[in-house]
């Protein structure tokens, strides 16, 4: 069962690496390079960028964010999370 659940996390990676998710591949911090200015709870889509289609919060290893970034990102989504413009959980 265990094996079963490590399996189809890993081709779960393996797809967010492949199709969707391409510009994650990129190990540079969006936010120090300029891309993008603020980080904001008001600003939902830019903050859903950085969550799942389950609404978790994409691990720095992943994102290619910065510590302060993602400490900043993760505080923001928090936020909009209790103020319920994101969701906790999908589906
Ligand atoms: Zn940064």
């Amino acid at each position: 069962m265990s094996e079963n659940n490590n399996q189809t996390r890993s081709s779960d990676v393996r797809r967010f690496n492949n199709s969707k998710f391409k510009r994650y591949s990129k190990k540079v911090c969006r936010f120090c390079k300029g891309q993008i200015s603020e980080i904001s709870y008001k600003d939902v889509d830019k903050l859903l960028r950085f969550t799942t289609e389950r609404g978790k919060i994409i691990p720095r290893r992943l994102s290619g964010n910065c510590a302060k970034h993602q400490r900043m990102l993760a505080r923001e989504i928090k936020i909009a999370r209790i103020l319920a413009l994101m969701p906790f959980v999908r589906q």
